[in-house]
């Protein structure tokens, strides 16, 4: 008898939930999620209007300690495709949770076909455990590819595709769109080079090293401040203002969002600049040209 009373209660469930997500408007766009607001500025313009667009962390939070709102991962689970980053720590639970709860949700990952550095074991081991909220647990990878312009057109071309595959009548303007973005990749890679290619200093230091792809490709330094993921002891931040002095850095970056103490801390010890800058910025061209214009700048306040 409780058997068949389990059973019916189950039949009343199932319907009363299918109910429920058949009341969503039919009037409203179909969804895309991404990760990160970055990643919003490449999908918005391959997909023109045909999808509205969800973000998982939005901008300015710290992505370390952030967890989404209901809402957002409502919508995560009512779209056609959730486009990851790639190896960032919230993403593998998120992804196994969103695997499990809404298998017709395709997961795309953006970084396949990049070629990932190992997190420099000394700046910044991925190494956060398995809590969700975190950024990330990658193992030894690290997972910020978009601050490459060269990363990206990778990136741009595995979003593409997966449009491409889930809405196949609208390739051609798919593929007209990723003409457009690619030359813009490619004019924010040649400002980068420009700026970039006499920086005097080819150093700096990083609160959260989110710009190691950057420095990779435009033969540059980064050294990071927070330590396996948490604040440096003083020993290692001693380590760290030794090594500013040998290298002569100048330039200080923490991420909005981060804890500014240490930044500032360093910086006074070394006479060194601060600058907080945001790489979780929709605006993706505009924020990295203005990193390299600061790092660019050293020159003409050393020849001065
Ligand atoms: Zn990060």
């Amino acid at each position: 008898m409780q058997k068949y009373f389990f059973i019916l209660l189950t039949l009343l469930l199932t319907v009363a939930c299918s109910n429920a997500s058949k009341k969503k408007s039919e009037t409203e766009k179909p969804l895309l999620t991404v990760t990160i607001e970055p990643q919003r500025y490449f999908l918005e313009q391959l997909a023109g209007d045909d999808y509205s667009i969800n973000t998982l962390v939005p901008p300015g939070t710290s992505p370390e300690t952030y967890e989404p709102s209901p809402s957002v991962m409502i919508d995560l689970g009512k779209s056609a495709i959730y486009f990851r980053v790639g190896d960032l720590g919230f993403e593998k639970v998120w992804s196994a949770r969103l695997a499990e709860n809404n298998p017709d949700v395709k997961i795309v990952d953006c970084s396949v076909g990049i070629e990932l550095m190992a997190g420099d074991p000394h700046d910044h081991v991925h190494d956060h455990g398995d809590h969700a909220g975190q950024d990330h647990i990658s193992g030894s990878l690290d997972p910020h590819v978009w601050s490459s312009p060269s990363a990206m057109r990778i990136f741009a071309r595995n979003m593409l595709d997966a449009l491409v595959k889930t809405n196949p009548e609208r390739a051609e303007f798919y593929r007209e769109n990723h003409r457009h973005l690619s030359e813009k990749i490619d004019a924010v890679d040649s400002t980068l080079t420009a700026l970039l290619t006499n920086a005097p200093s080819r150093s700096f230091i990083i609160y959260h090293p989110a710009l190691g792809y950057l420095a990779r490709d435009y033969g540059l330094r980064q050294h990071s401040i927070e330590f396996e993921g948490k604040n440096p002891s003083p020993a290692q931040l001693k380590e760290l203002v030794d090594l500013a002095r040998r290298e002569e850095i100048s330039t200080i970056f923490v991420q909005r969002g981060f804890d500014l103490k240490n930044g500032e801390v360093i910086a006074r010890e070394i006479g060194a600049e601060l600058f907080e800058i945001d790489p979780l910025r929709y605006e993706w061209d505009e924020e990295l040209i203005g990193i390299a214009t600061i790092l660019s700048r050293q020159r003409d306040e050393q020849t001065d």
